[in-house]
């Protein structure tokens, strides 16, 4: 067996996949971030199925970004050569939002951010940040659920706290200097299965202050944690690589058995971090 470590690296950066995993399961965060622990064992059933899907939704974010960075339309359409990527693509492009967009001269396609956050870092990558002509700053998502998620459960999510925050603290970099203010801050996510009904998330200084205080709480809990227990929730565990290290099943869960419950899905979301280079 891999001998553990257990020592979260002195110059480690946290972002919102980690801190999620902590907020999931502080074992999973432990295995993953601190004994690099890989464990490769498929994480949902069917799995080929699951993984075409994780593949296609990371090659759907690529013609997203080329699209945004002024590649010709026609060209990537092309590219778009699956059933699902020919949808989403169609979907994408007929996306109001995204008229003029690509005019803006403002716009920030996976761009990356990053701040000091107490004794800590915090970064994240962004599939667009876009400054509009009214003013606002506009973080976009783009996700390729097969079902689209409440927004209760989006606006619980560290994605969803950490994007907007970390644009306030850091966002002058690709503003000229000048601060973000909250309030003219929303985030979107669009659903490549259901584009007529994005979620949306505007932000206020209120909401900023009280975000960094919890991040700026959580990292340091996380840098002084002595124990990291396992989830009691182990619906967690059915969808970890984890979990026959864990002694917590065999079996992937399957992804149909759970349908009434999509956030499951989520655990698999697509990520720059994930993301490698697609020849054009
Ligand atoms: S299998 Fe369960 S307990 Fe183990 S790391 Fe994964 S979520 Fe946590």
């Amino acid at each position: 067996m891999t001998e553990l470590t257990s020592q979260l690296p002195a110059h480690f950066v946290f972002s919102q996949s980690s801190l999620q995993d902590y907020a999931d399961c502080p074992r999973r965060f432990q295995l993953r971030y601190m004994d690099h622990l890989i464990y490769p064992a498929a994480e949902s059933e069917p799995a080929l199925e699951n993984e075409r899907h994780q593949l296609e939704g990371q090659h759907f974010h690529r013609l997203a970004q080329q699209y945004l960075l002024g590649i010709p339309t026609e060209k990537l359409a092309r590219l778009a050569n699956t059933p699902n990527l020919g949808r989403w693509w169609e979907n994408f492009v007929n996306f109001s939002d995204l008229t003029g967009l690509r005019n803006l001269s403002g716009l920030y396609p996976e761009v990356t951010l990053s701040a000091p956050l107490g004794d800590s870092r915090l970064i994240a990558k962004y599939d667009l940040i876009a400054f509009t002509e009214d003013d606002k700053v506009i973080i976009y998502d783009w996700k390729t659920y097969r079902k689209r998620p409440r927004n209760e459960w989006l606006s619980a999510r560290w994605q969803t706290r950490v994007y907007r925050a970390l644009l306030v603290a850091a966002g002058s970099q690709i503003n000229g200097g000048k601060p973000i203010v909250p309030e003219r801050c929303e985030m979107v996510y669009w659903f490549a299965n259901y584009p007529d009904d994005p979620a949306r998330f505007p932000y206020s200084e209120s909401q900023y202050n009280r975000d960094w205080d919890v991040l700026v709480k959580l990292t340091e809990e996380i840098r002084s944690a002595s124990s990291h227990p396992q989830t009691d929730d182990r619906q967690m565990c059915a969808y970890c690589t984890y979990r026959s290290y864990c002694d917590r099943g065999i079996q992937a869960g399957n992804l149909d058995a759970l349908e009434a419950e999509m956030e499951a899905e989520s655990l698999f979301d697509v990520n720059f971090e994930q993301i490698g280079e697609i020849e054009f």
